[in-house]
């Protein structure tokens, strides 16, 4: 039959490559399930008493052709100006290498966090470069694998001071009068809720104080002096102070490392190695500190360990520190972090190599010297001696100084009394410093460049002589040696065939939403009008991102239910942490002060109690009932016994145990019943958007996972989005920002990112996908992510028990597979299977979350049948291995499972095992096979011999 026009002219939608199972392909699976149809499913697994009536308000769905014309007519009212304003953010060159073969690479971008290492080797090497480029900058022992961003890092620092303090009683914290603005309100709104008091002088006035475990200096302070701390740092430890500074990594390859002069804690953001300011971020933080205070680091650390063979492997290390075990005692809340922009910075720097960092760095340093000179000669006045590549430059008319620089196309800083701030960067070039001169003495300002050159190339002392840099940085051969092209995306490539991401195989993490990252939602991203903007720039600079992310908020308010949204918090922890803060505020502002006690469900993600901690509330917890529901007689009592101390309750719906509690609405009227908040946890979203929604049920605030339900890729464990949403009596207690006015929003509060919107640059992301799905799209989205779960579970179920079930023996957009029985049979445990099914070409599922000795998976809905049965096939035919144990066929010490996973190395070796090579590693056949390159790793060994930084080369032959 011929079509007809309209069918011939009609693009295919994007919601059907999304979504992965055809029409055809959910029949059959509906059929297998035993459901008429997709609606009848849904309707019978969601309590009807949260059915929202209607579809959210977001629109029709674009095709991808026209949702990008429309971001970039919106990105097109972004205006490119040079942005020298500083503050923590420069323009930078990211390495085109990079940019293609990391950046916009799914192979790196669409990896999850490193908790399976023996599929993550390459980008824990990446890492473990990362943490070595640190610790070479900073002059510390150990390094972290990325902080949110500097702001954040400093609260951490602050935190941290006050945990390894030895004066236990002192609660004041010391902050030189130069950290950026946003840092310290950032820390400010930290130290608030741990009680902590402040003190905000001139550095050399840290002496004169009493009762401080802390105190926190920056290495260059925000308006440009370079500092010399070496002698107060030796005081302030003599009387035990905890010292923390803050650093720029390009200037920390000239000036000497905090850490020779004595710190106790290093840290910043690794923005300017290649990663663009995209409006605020995302950007790593590094941070780092000495051998004795490790295990009080927060965030994550890669460390050295060695294979069940004995060779070299890399693994996370010290995890006993974070939320995911230690809860409401762990050194922090965070999970989600930086880690594809620290694979950034790390990359920049193995491709530039010491030679050319110091290359930068001096061009950098020299133009700010040329500068100087030539302001001088003008007869200006700097408000500094020493300096790295900032100046602050006394002006007697700056509205009219910043008005000319503008119509150079050009950005000052312009919050410093009588004064402009210009900070140089990578990209600043001759022509530039004409212009600046041009700006501040007038066109007929008669600077020679080179004549300048001439006499600060001979003698400068911006850099004071006990702030040159003595030691060495990045001799490690892995910053040596790939220096062109060929070599450098050689390297890259070797790292990344080491891991499986997204573009291998289905990654069906529990709890993590690993779905399409789609390409089209990924392009705009590295649009330069996203790209270039400094989260500093004036409001009419950014009218493109100030609308896409206006629009973005509307449709989140739609499909949360709630009244108002906060893009601040840069991961879902953070979010936790902000809308905790709104409530307690909430509570505060009503004289209700003493409302500190958090609810929360044994079930909960480690997160929740972390972020409880950080608010400065007490977690009380609650018990869950055989089916894994809150035991709502458990709920009643602790709200009772709370009373007027009931703060909150942070509660995750679809719950953690995968599925649709019926008294959901129950749980928020009890609570409100006692005059408490309800905190929904939203990293479930993905069963809900388009059938229900947090503020329908009767939760006052949220946070969206935008890295989950949003498509925003994990990046190998970030970057991540964390926005808010909120009713309306919660908005003006949301974070606001001390350096930019946030527009619509009337909140006072101080921030708890470095940045207005925290993550501005994956913003569009997010706002691509809802774009293309459209109302319909979402929805059907969730439905069949709830379908592909159930799928997988209806045909495993007879190998492996579903744990916790709902109405009907349904399961929500996950599920758990109980292991402990046949743990308890067979000695074969969730480990063995998670490891075996790496020979299969798998990623594990979540393993032992919510509960231990489980697999909890999710499919999402972006997996089609074929590949929802390839893993159904692997887990069942990994069941009759298990089975053989279990009959004695194959030793309990020595099977394809306890030996998972099988490597090239091994399989050429000496074979003595009682299954066959074959069997070890093509379990399902040879096609598309995944390799991983180090066997199972020794956990133990690692944490005994920790070692956190580059091993030479040998190590790895
Ligand atoms: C992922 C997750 C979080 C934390 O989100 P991050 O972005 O990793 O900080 C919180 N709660 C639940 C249930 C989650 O799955």
């Amino acid at each position: 039959m011929t079509q007809t026009l309209s069918q011939l002219e009609h693009n295919g939608a994007f919601i059907e490559r999304h979504i992965g199972p055809s029409p055809e392909q959910q029949a059959v699976m509906l059929d297998a399930i035993g459901a008429s149809s997709l609606e009848a499913l849904i309707g019978s697994i969601v309590p009807a008493d949260i059915q929202l009536p209607g579809p959210p308000a977001v629109g029709e769905a674009a095709t991808e052709q026209q949702a990008l014309a429309e971001l970039k007519a919106i990105a097109s009212q972004n205006l490119r100006y040079k942005s020298w304003i500083g503050m923590g953010y420069s323009a930078v060159i990211t390495p085109p290498v990079i940019l293609r073969n990391m950046l916009e690479n799914p192979g790196w971008y669409t990896a999850y966090t490193p908790y399976q290492p023996e599929v993550s080797q390459g980008r824990l090497e990446a890492l473990l470069n990362f943490q070595q480029v640190t610790i070479d900058l900073t002059g510390m022992d150990i390094a972290s694998a990325s902080l949110l961003d500097e702001a954040t890092a400093a609260a951490e620092a602050m935190a941290m001071a006050k945990r390894i303090s030895k004066l236990k009683t002192a609660n004041k914290f010391f902050i030189a009068d130069d950290i950026h603005p946003q840092t310290l309100d950032v820390v400010r709104t930290r130290a608030e809720t741990f009680g902590f008091e402040l003190i905000i002088d001139r550095a050399d006035k840290a002496l004169d104080h009493d009762d401080l475990f802390g105190v926190l200096l920056q290495h260059v302070g925000t308006t440009g002096e370079a500092h010399d701390y070496s002698k107060l740092i030796t005081e302030l430890k003599a009387h035990k102070v905890i010292v923390s500074v803050a650093a720029d990594f390009m200037s920390l390859v000239m000036l000497e490392a905090p850490g020779k002069q004595g710190a106790d804690i290093v840290f910043g953001s690794a923005q300017r190695f290649g990663v663009p300011m995209g409006y605020g971020g995302p950007h790593a933080a590094f941070f780092a500190s000495r051998d004795e205070h490790k295990r009080s680091m927060p965030g994550r650390i890669i460390g050295v360990s060695r294979d069940a063979a004995g060779n070299t492997a890399l693994r996370m290390a010290m995890q006993t520190r974070e939320q995911h075990i230690r809860r409401e005692k762990a050194n922090s809340n965070i999970c989600t972090s930086q880690v594809l922009l620290a694979n950034i910075a790390g990359l920049y720097a193995v491709f530039h190599g010491p030679v050319g960092l110091k290359r930068i760095a001096s061009r950098i340093h020299r133009f700010t010297n040329i500068l100087a000179a030539g302001l001088q000669n003008g007869g200006l006045k700097l408000r500094h001696h020493h300096w790295f590549d900032t100046l602050t430059v006394e002006v007697a008319d700056k509205a009219a100084v910043l008005s000319r620089a503008v119509s150079f196309g050009v950005n000052l800083r312009s919050d410093i009394h009588n004064a402009v701030g210009i900070t140089l960067d990578e990209t600043t070039c001759r022509e530039d410093i004409s212009a600046l001169f041009a700006i501040l003495l007038g066109d007929t300002h008669n600077q020679d460049i080179d004549k300048l050159d001439g006499e600060v190339a001979a003698d400068s002392q911006s850099i004071p002589a006990g702030l040159q840099r003595q030691s060495e940085i990045l001799t490690h051969q892995v910053f040596n040696r790939h220096h062109s092209e060929t070599e450098m995306m050689r390297y890259m490539h070797s790292l990344e065939k080491k891991d499986l991401a997204l573009n291998q195989a289905m990654i069906p993490l529990g709890s993590c939403t690993m779905k399409l990252n789609a390409a089209a939602e990924m392009i705009p991203i590295t649009w330069p009008e996203f790209a270039e903007l400094h989260p500093f720039c004036p409001a009419e600079q950014a009218t493109g991102y100030l609308q896409m992310i206006g629009q973005l908020s509307q449709w989140l308010v739609q499909l949360t239910g709630y009244d108002a949204l906060c893009m601040q918090p840069n991961s879902g922890a953070q979010g936790e942490y902000a809308g905790l803060l709104a409530i307690r505020r909430y509570h505060e502002s009503r004289n209700e002060g003493d409302r500190h006690l958090c609810l929360i469900p044994s079930s909960a993600h480690g997160t929740n109690p972390a972020s409880a901690q950080m608010a400065g509330m007490d977690v009380v917890v609650v018990a869950c009932d055989k089916q894994g529901n809150i035991d709502l007689g458990d709920l009643r009592e602790k709200a009772a016994q709370a009373g007027d101390k009931l703060s909150c309750i942070m509660v995750t719906y679809p719950s953690t145990h995968g599925v649709y509690e019926e008294t959901i609405r129950e749980v928020c009227q009890i609570v409100h019943q006692y005059g408490g908040q309800v905190y929904l946890d939203g990293a479930n979203m993905n069963a809900q958007v388009g059938i229900t929604t947090p503020g329908y049920i009767g939760a006052d605030v949220s946070h969206l996972n935008l890295h989950k339900t949003f498509c925003i890729p994990h990046g190998g464990g970030g970057p991540g989005m964390g926005p808010i949403g909120v009713k309306a009596h919660l908005a003006p207690f949301v974070p606001g920002h001390s350096v930019v006015q946030i527009d619509g929003v009337l909140t006072q509060q101080g921030a708890v990112s470095a940045a207005p919107f925290g993550s501005a640059s994956i913003l569009p992301i997010s706002w691509m996908y809802i774009r293309m799905m459209g109302a319909e799209g979402l929805k059907q989205a969730s439905s069949v992510a709830i379908l592909n779960a159930n799928y997988i579970a209806s045909r495993l179920q007879s190998a492996y028990p579903i744990l916790y079930t709902g109405r009907d023996g349904r399961v929500a957009h996950e599920c758990i597979l109980d292991i402990r029985p046949l743990k308890e049979q067979t000695g074969i445990s969730e480990l063995d299977i998670a490891k075996r099914l790496i020979d299969y070409g798998f990623h594990a599922p979540t393993m032992s979350f919510p509960v231990a000795g489980t697999l909890m998976v999710e499919p999402t809905e972006s997996e089609g049948k074929v590949e929802l049965d390839r893993f159904i096939d692997a887990m069942l035919s990994i069941r009759m291995e298990i089975d053989r144990v279990a009959d004695g066929e194959w030793p309990a010490e020595d099977n394809p499972l306890i030996n998972a996973p099988h490597t090239q190395m091994e399989i050429v070796g000496e074979w003595a095992h009682p299954y066959s090579r074959e069997l070890a590693v093509f379990p399902a056949g040879n096609h598309n096979k995944y390799w991983p390159t180090v066997k199972r790793l020794d956990d133990v060994f690692g944490d005994r011999n920790l070692f956190c930084s580059c091993v030479p080369m040998s190590e790895y032959q």
